[in-house]
């Protein structure tokens, strides 16, 4: 699909009722790729006009969540309740050109048929209100506006760039209210009013908003506005192929990036929902860019799949640098990174994130291990050590404890010839001598290697940790 890299103008519209919804990034990232890809812009629309659901601690949390993600707005963000002045001024440009009207039926009569959006198809505003003659008196009593529908219409009909054309019959509509009678705008009026003062030139959403879709068409229409050009997204599933839901797996960004995802892990993930490149599945950003094309994005709905993240994110890990790693660490949780720099001291941090970031998963192990590595295990398992321990086990470890005390070089590489030697010495296997080490310095027999671990943790603490085991042994 060829878009005009001068005019390409995309939109998350986010509503703060709850944290950022994975689908949700998803939408912010595809309108962000189209517009990066174009050379476009891509801008965020926070719509608050949900006074009840809509909160500040939302709002906080979803803008930190795209700040993590790295997607932010090009321009300043537009708070649709600021401009409820111009959704009214909008209206009131309708009902003058005699497209929309005043309607004074009763709250009840008008309850009942608020909206087909709200009362569902089949029941339709009786038209009581729509050829009465009103005077700006009139306008003074209680009242909604509705939109006026055109006369004998067979069908709207819109295409949409994934889905293809897509028509509803005309009889499904009724003269829906766009002011509601206590001077709030409805969502589908005031999106398409801000979508035009935004010169959205795309719109990219989740498949729940088709449905609104043909609302918003035939306000371009009235409006005399060409509309946007349409793209809605399938959905994300889950395992059973329903809407993803938090019995499925984690629904919020936010729990992501507690849990100790990476974002770059977790952005590569969730554009692969949907849209594809041939068989790749790692994509840098810029390459991200370079490919997206909504030409490559499905109908069908994804099923998320916990474990395919998991193994993502772990490619990440070993990926970036240790640099990036504690980076990472402190965007998910500064304090976590604060203690791990306090117990550690930056240089031995940066050379254990080196080593546990190549067995992790999450940041949460890698950080979580590394401070765990700090303390000297707090009990070891005798269980564990009779299942490994022989005959020449204690004679081995005091053997090389005791060369450990005269090293000045304390090289992954010297300690381990020091102990390929004391194990030649002893006719026993470098691999009883090192699973006991580990034994020693972790309290597990899984860790990155020994040899390292005994250089970063020093002459003094190792020596300390290996006289425990020995008095076990
Ligand atoms: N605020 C709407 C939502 O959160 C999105 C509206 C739109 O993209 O048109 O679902």
């Amino acid at each position: 699909m060829k878009a005009n890299a001068q005019t390409v103008r995309v939109r998350f519209a986010p509503s703060p009722t709850g944290h950022l919804h994975i689908g949700g990034l998803r939408s912010a990232l595809f309108n962000w790729l189209f517009a990066r890809h174009h050379g476009g812009t891509y801008l965020l629309r926070v719509e608050d006009t949900d006074l009840v659901r809509s909160t500040k601690e939302f709002l906080a949390s979803q803008l930190a969540s795209m700040a993590w993600a790295g997607i932010q707005s090009d321009e300043p963000i537009v708070y649709q309740m600021s401009r409820e002045v111009e959704h009214r001024a909008a209206a009131l440009g309708l009902m003058r050109i005699g497209k929309a009207y005043p309607c004074f039926c009763s709250p009840r009569d008008a309850d009942e048929v608020v909206s087909s959006l709200e009362a569902g198809f089949g029941q339709k505003y009786d038209r009581t209100c729509r050829d009465k003659t009103y005077t700006e008196e009139d306008l003074k009593k209680p009242h909604c506006v509705r939109f006026r529908l055109p006369d004998n219409l067979p069908h709207v009909s819109f295409h949409d760039i994934i889905r293809g054309d897509i028509t509803t019959r005309g009889e499904y509509f009724d003269d829906f209210v766009i002011i509601r009678r206590d001077g709030s705008p409805i969502y589908n009026f005031c999106v398409v009013i801000d979508d035009i003062f935004m010169r959205i030139t795309h719109i990219i959403r989740g498949e729940d908003h088709i449905p609104n879709t043909p609302k918003q068409v035939l306000l371009y229409d009235a409006l005399g506005v060409t509309p946007p050009k349409f793209a809605h997204l399938p959905l994300i599933l889950g395992k059973d192929g329903s809407k993803l839901s938090k019995r499925d797996a984690a629904v919020s960004v936010e729990e992501y990036r507690a849990q100790g995802f990476m974002p770059e892990a977790l952005i590569n993930y969730l554009v692969r929902l949907g849209w594809a490149h041939g068989d790749q599945e790692i994509f840098t950003v810029p390459e991200l860019v370079e490919f997206f094309s909504l030409d490559d994005v499905g109908k069908k709905g994804s099923i998320f799949d916990a474990k395919k993240l998991e193994w993502l994110n772990g490619i990440y890990l070993r990926q970036s640098s240790s640099e990036q790693v504690l980076q990472a660490i402190a965007a998910m949780n500064q304090s976590l990174a604060d203690e791990l720099v306090a117990v550690w001291g930056n240089e031995k941090l940066l050379a254990l994130i080196k080593l546990y970031k190549e067995r992790a998963v999450t940041l949460v192990e890698v950080a979580h291990q590394i401070l765990g590595l700090a303390k000297a295990p707090s009990s070891l398992d005798v269980a564990l050590i009779a299942k490994w321990r022989n005959e020449r086990t204690a004679s081995l470890v005091g053997a090389f404890s005791a060369k450990l005390n005269e090293e000045e070089n304390l090289s992954h590489e010297h300690l381990l010839q020091v102990a390929n030697s004391v194990c030649d010495v002893q006719g026993e296997k470098l691999v009883h001598l090192a699973q006991s080490l580990r034994l020693a310095l972790t309290g597990t027999i899984q860790s990155p290697g020994v040899f390292d671990l005994l250089g970063i943790l020093g002459k003094k603490e190792s020596g300390e940790r290996l006289n425990r085991l020995l008095g076990l042994l």
